[in-house]
């Protein structure tokens, strides 16, 4: 069987963030090594674990493992609803973002001055400026502040 290593890779991540023990704040963490053998092998060599060899019941993982792996397994197995989280609105903010038609547009499509590019983005709140409805946000890529300017619709 033909397989992609790179998604077994990314689950079984994901997967062991579900057997964290010990985990140590800013240091990684220990999670139960009851996995494929190459392909703890491969995360090893990617940095995200400790060598798996030896008796121990468990492995090491470093910071950036378990954080990668707290981001895989809620992205793999979050139920949907808690994945798209809406940004919180002022009262009249939401009355304005209820009238929006295609909604999904502005979560995922914002153009981000740092990467000069349109960015998938993570949407923190949404506020009034006069008539206009600003959307505020993080950059998905590069983590920087992005706004989006909902003109009013004239009626
Ligand atoms: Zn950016």
């Amino acid at each position: 069987m033909d397989f992609d290593e790179d998604k077994i890779d990314d689950y079984t991540l994901a997967l062991l963030y579900l057997v964290t023990h010990e985990r140590h704040e800013g240091l990684g963490a220990r999670a139960w090594k009851g996995f494929d053998w190459d392909t703890l092998n491969r995360l090893h060599q990617q940095g995200y674990l400790s060598n798996p060899v030896g008796k121990a019941k468990s492995v090491g993982m470093s910071e950036q493992g378990f954080l990668r792996a707290k981001e895989l397994f809620e992205r793999h197995f979050a139920r949907k609803a808690t994945v798209t989280t809406l940004p919180t609105f002022t009262a009249e903010a939401r009355k304005r973002w209820d009238q929006i038609p295609d909604k999904i547009v502005y979560l995922d499509n914002v153009w981000c001055g740092q990467c000069r590019a349109s960015s998938s983005t993570q949407l923190r709140e949404g506020t009034m400026s006069g008539r206009s409805l600003v959307l505020h946000g993080t950059c998905k890529r590069c983590g920087g502040e992005v706004a989006r300017v909902i003109e009013p619709v004239d009626e």
